[in-house]
């Protein structure tokens, strides 16, 4: 069980500090680039293609306005262009790192 004991914005980069004392730096770009929502990464047709769509990214997208807590297990991140649908989990946030 991955247990995330603090969160927070350094310049352009999401600091994390896990249960175990390890922590790690996540640059912002890197982290939206990555966001798990489907509108981002697409979903299985019915033959379980992934198609990815087109995402176009601003500045104000690279922006973390605000990030809560989800169930223990992920952090659901809001960013300055609007987009909040993205629930990142502790393991895709330290496979990101
Ligand atoms: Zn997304």
């Amino acid at each position: 069980m991955i247990q995330l004991i603090n969160n927070t914005v350094i310049g352009n980069e999401l600091a994390l500090v896990w249960g175990d004392g390890s922590e790690c730096y996540i640059p912002l770009e890197t982290l939206r680039k990555h966001c798990p929502c489907a509108a981002c990464q697409g979903e299985p047709d019915a033959m379980g293609y992934v198609v990815k769509p087109a995402v176009a990214h601003t500045d104000l997208s690279f922006q973390l306005v605000s990030m809560q807590h989800v169930g223990g297990y992920a952090l659901q991140l809001k960013w300055a262009d609007g987009h909040s649908s993205g629930i990142y989990s502790y393991e895709l946030l330290q496979s990101l790192a």
